[in-house]
């Protein structure tokens, strides 16, 4: 009898996570309350990096210094809303400790290495298997800075990349220019990481990857889940708004409604939302050549089927608060500034705003493992600001904790005991 196993969500995470399963002979049903590749997810509105170098974590040695800095500046790339300030406290603090110490960055970065080195081949992989290859092109993750200072005032996150088997070609301003020609001059230097790649459409990808996992013969079910039913230590079914589906084992995959159902399945993890924006230029009339990073901005510029898409900003608040569009107005200033060709007016209707929730854990390490309650409950939520790149290998993971096999990278980094 193959095993019955229920994934909680349809995010990145979840669908690679089913068609793993599938893969394996597992019964596979999918439960999510909205449309796959929605726009509720994450993975929808992400900056659509698929980067094995995003292994620095955001906390840093020296970054509380910073904080006085996030909590003045509303408009600034990391800010924290003074009204969720004291609800956010032991997150934040337990952020900047996991920062704190070059030796903890190191080890973060080595866990999230293993999640994403392999990042891009997977992807293109799955997207061939779901019939969707065009959704995943390799051109290369492009960082720009002013001048080479800039770049070199980052050393520790550069040596992290490269004791990670990150490697890089070095752009002076002519060569940068060359590439792309839609750049601004302020920008002189430039780091490619050419075994990065991106995806040109987060969402219709994820809504792919859930209809090939029911071509493969997947439920999907439209609910939203509220629990678990655990009997003598054994999953029983999973409780959803619309009745109990029975089942042997579940997957959380919820993004950032993931830590109520990891807490009905006795763990407590710390998992705050940090808020993103991303602003979309449809049939923009000059965009980079490949995916860019601007030291100044610290978001994503990348090339969409919708059009040219930023997306960044760290806004730490409540789940529930409110958008504040004027942090995607920044992102549109900074793309016009970026790219000096596009029109300072621009029709309201080639303009897009959207905003979503990383799931994020203070040390930037995501949930991946088995519940405490029961192990037949695994937890793969918490990927922050990588979870669109790591969902294919988190999903190979947990089809190996499933299937009872040695996983093919430690997982103790990602329990959910640490908390
Ligand atoms: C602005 C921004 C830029 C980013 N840029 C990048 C990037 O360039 N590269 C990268 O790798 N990552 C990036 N990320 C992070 C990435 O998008 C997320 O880490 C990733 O999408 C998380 O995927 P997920 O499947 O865990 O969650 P989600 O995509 O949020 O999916 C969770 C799903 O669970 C469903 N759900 C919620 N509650 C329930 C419930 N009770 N029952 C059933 N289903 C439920 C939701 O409806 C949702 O569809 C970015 C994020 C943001 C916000």
């Amino acid at each position: 009898m193959s095993l019955h196993v229920v994934v909680v969500g349809a995010g990145i995470v979840g669908a690679a996570t089913a068609i793993e399963l599938l893969r394996d002979g597992c019964q596979v049903t999918i439960i999510e309350p909205g449309i796959p590749g929605g726009e509720q997810a994450a993975s929808y509105g992400n900056g659509a990096w698929l980067s094995p170098g995003s292994i620095v974590p955001m906390s840093m040695p020296g970054l509380w210094r910073k904080v006085p800095g996030f909590l003045l500046d509303p408009l600034g790339p990391l800010t924290i809303r003074w009204k969720s300030l004291p609800t956010l406290m032991p997150w934040l603090v337990r952020f900047i400790l996991s920062g704190s110490t070059v030796s903890r960055v190191e080890k973060t970065a080595r866990a999230l290495s293993a999640l994403l080195a392999d990042a891009p081949s997977r992807h293109g992989a799955l997207a061939r298997e779901a019939g969707v290859p065009h959704l995943i092109e390799q051109r290369g993750l492009l960082y720009v800075y002013p001048e080479r200072a800039a770049f070199e005032s980052e050393a520790l996150a550069w040596r992290l990349r490269r004791d990670n088997g990150i490697r890089w070609i070095e752009l002076e301003a002519d060569e940068l220019y060359q590439r792309e020609p839609a750049l601004d001059r302020r920008y002189r230097f430039g780091v490619l990481v050419e075994a990065g790649a991106h995806c040109v459409d987060p969402g219709e990808y994820v809504a792919s990857l859930v209809r090939h996992a029911q071509s493969l013969g997947a439920s999907l079910r439209r609910a939203r889940v509220t629990g678990f039913d655990i009997q003598n230590g054994k999953l029983a079914a999973v409780l959803t708004d619309q009745g109990a589906i029975d089942c042997d084992r579940a997957v959380i995959a919820a993004g950032i409604r993931s830590r109520e159902l990891a807490k009905a399945a006795g763990d407590r993890v710390s998992l705050a939302s940090e808020r993103g924006y991303h602003v979309v230029i449809k049939d923009p009339e000059v965009a980079p050549n490949a995916p860019v990073m601007p030291s100044d901005g610290k978001m994503a510029n990348t090339l969409t089927t919708g059009g040219l898409r930023a997306a960044g900003q760290v806004e730490l608040a409540s789940v529930d608060a409110p958008p504040n569009w004027k942090r995607a107005d920044v992102l549109l200033d900074h793309l016009r500034r970026t790219y000096p060709a596009l029109p300072r007016d621009i029709a309201a209707d080639r303009i897009k705003y959207w905003m979503g929730h990383r799931p994020s854990t203070p040390d930037g390490l995501p949930v991946i493992g088995p519940a405490s309650a029961t192990s037949d409950i695994i937890h793969a939520f918490g990927h922050g600001h990588v979870g669109l790149a790591a969902g294919p290998m988190t999903a190979s993971l947990v089809a190996e904790i499933i299937g009872g096999r040695t996983p093919s990278a430690p997982i103790t980094a990602y329990s959910a005991s640490r908390f």
